[in-house]
């Protein structure tokens, strides 16, 4: 009595994805605010490839790779491309265009990714 060290005498656990805004559910809405290009460079950022390989990867200049990397945290509201990539896994199935990804083939039948 006359602790107030917690509100509701519950639970004192703090979702650490809050102060982030990472939200799978609210995924969507966020992504609506990014082009097609940069969600591209989303998903590719959950890979762990630095500015150079994004380059390659979407053929265009590693200036432009952190342009599209600077728009895409500051459209989500993100810290840094580290949040980025975090975001990118947990959003992989709504950025990801590949209909033969594994994400899309659980909507699916499940089938053996073979060559
Ligand atoms: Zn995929």
């Amino acid at each position: 009595m006359g602790n107030d060290s917690s509100d509701h005498g519950k639970s004192t656990a703090k979702c650490p994805y809050r102060h982030l805004g990472i939200d799978p559910v609210g995924g969507p809405v966020e992504l609506e605010r990014l082009t097609r290009r940069e969600r591209q460079v989303l998903l590719l950022l959950g890979t762990g490839m630095n500015n150079r390989e994004l380059a390659a990867e979407l053929g265009i200049a590693e200036r432009t790779v952190k342009a599209h990397t600077a728009r895409v945290l500051e459209k989500l509201r993100l810290p840094s491309r580290l949040e980025a990539a975090v975001a990118s896994v947990l959003l992989h199935g709504l950025l990801c265009e590949d209909v033969r990804c594994v994400r899309h083939l659980d909507e699916e039948r499940p089938e053996p990714l073979v060559a």
